[in-house]
C-alpha cells in the first residue's frame, strides 16, 4: 500500500462547535440512516480533520451509543491509537490527490471491515480532487458497498466539484464565537488572559487556537505582531517604509514557526502576519493609543484584506506593504 494511503491518525478531543455536527451524524448511524458520503465542510482551522478522526472513531465503534463511541471497545482503543486498519485517510501528496490514490481507494471499497461494523474512508482536502479523480471517485460513491463510508473534507461545499457535492451530504462546520472559545481554553487549564489573548488572535478558529498554544514561538511573533500596531498607532508618515520592512521581518520569522505539514511560503507567512494584524487592530490587542476611530479601523482592515489577497495571488510583497502602511498612516492623520 502506498505511503500517501495511512491508517487513521490518533483521535484527538473534541473542539467547540463539534459537539452538535457530531451528534446529528451520531443520531443517523443509530438510526441506520447514514448516508454513504459525507462532505464535511469548514474553513481554515475550523478543524475538520479533528472532527473527521473523532467521527470516524464513532462510526466505527462496536457499542455505539448516544453519548458517542464507548471509548473501551477494541475498535476504540485502535481508533485512539490512529492503527484502525479500518479507519483510512487519503491526503493528497502535492497539489492534487492523484489517480493512483483513487484507485487503491476502490479497491479498498471493496473489501470488508476488519472488526468494526463499516469501514470509514476520510478523503482530505478534497477541493484538490480534479476531473480524473473525481469520476473515480464517483464510480466509488455510485456503488458504495453497505459497509463503507466516505468522508471528505473540504474548505466549502463550492470548493468541490459539483458532481462530488451533488452526491454528498454537507455537514458544515462553524468557527466558534470569541468566548466560547476562550472557555474551552480555560477548561484545558489556560489562565484567563491568555485564553482570551489566542482566541483573538486565532479568529474563531479552535484547531489555530490550539496550535497557537503549542508553540511557544508563535505566541512570542504575536506579541511582537501587536507591539508593531503599537508602533504603527505612534509613527508620522514618513516611517511608513520602515515599518514595512519590519512587517516583512516578522513575516520572515512566522515562515520558520507556523506549524505546517508541507512547508509554508513567502506569501503565506504574509498572509499569516496580515491576519494577526487584523486580529490586534479589531481587538484592540496593540494597547497604544487607539489612534483610529472605529470607522478608520474598517477601511484599514479592508485595505488590509485587499493587500493579503492579492499578496495570495500574484503581486509583490514589499510593494503592497508598503501602500498599505502608507494607507494606515495617511488614514490616520
Ligand atoms: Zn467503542
Amino acid at each position: 500500500m502506498s505511503s500517501a494511503l495511512s491508517a487513521g491518525s490518533a483521535v484527538v478531543d473534541s473542539l467547540p462547535g463539534h459537539a452538535g455536527p457530531l451528534q446529528a451524524v451520531r443520531r443517523m448511524a443509530l438510526e441506520n440512516r447514514l448516508p454513504h458520503s459525507l462532505l464535511v465542510t469548514g474553513p481554515d482551522g475550523a478543524g475538520n480533520t479533528a472532527f473527521a478522526l473523532k467521527l470516524a472513531a464513532e462510526l466505527t465503534c462496536l457499542d455505539l451509543n448516544e453519548q458517542g463511541a464507548c471509548g473501551v471497545c477494541r475498535s476504540c482503543v485502535l481508533a485512539r491509537a490512529g492503527t484502525h486498519s479500518d479507519i483510512l485517510r487519503i491526503a493528497p501528496p502535492k497539489e492534487e490527490t492523484t489517480i493512483g490514490q483513487i484507485r487503491e481507494l476502490r479497491y479498498v471499497a471493496t473489501l470488508a471491515p476488519n472488526i468494526s461494523p463499516r469501514r470509514v474512508i476520510i478523503i482530505e482536502r478534497g477541493e484538490t480532487l480534479n476531473d480524473q479523480a473525481a469520476n473515480a471517485i464517483l464510480k466509488v460513491l455510485e456503488d458504495t458497498p453497505d459497509r463503507l463510508t466516505l468522508m471528505i473534507l473540504a474548505p466549502s461545499a463550492q470548493s468541490v466539484l459539483p458532481t462530488i457535492e451533488s452526491r454528498a451530504i454537507e455537514i458544515p462546520l462553524r468557527s466558534v464565537d470569541k468566548s466560547s472559545l476562550t472557555q474551552f481554553l480555560m477548561e484545558r487549564g489556560e489562565k484567563q488572559e491568555q485564553a482570551s489573548a489566542v482566541a483573538a488572535y486565532a479568529g474563531g478558529s479552535p484547531g489555530r487556537a490550539l496550535s497557537l498554544l503549542e508553540n511557544p514561538q508563535s505566541l512570542e511573533l504575536l506579541a511582537d505582531v501587536a507591539q508593531w500596531v503599537a508602533r504603527v498607532e505612534a509613527a508620522a508618515p514618513a516611517a511608513a517604509l520602515k515599518l514595512a520592512e519590519d512587517l516583512k521581518e516578522l513575516s520572515d520569522r512566522a515562515k520558520k514557526i507556523i506549524p505546517s505539514e508541507d512547508g509554508v511560503s513567502d506569501r503565506q507567512a504574509v498572509a499569516w502576519v496580515l491576519d494577526a494584524v487584523m486580529a490586534v487592530l479589531q481587538e484592540g490587542l496593540a494597547g497604544g493609543t487607539q489612534r483610529w476611530s472605529p470607522r478608520q479601523t474598517a477601511s484599514i482592515t479592508r485595505e488590509i484584506n485587499l493587500s493579503r489577497h492579492l499578496i495570495l495571488s500574484y503581486a509583490a510583497a514589499d510593494l503592497q506593504l508598503e501602500r498599505l502602511l502608507i494607507h494606515m498612516l495617511m488614514d490616520a492623520s
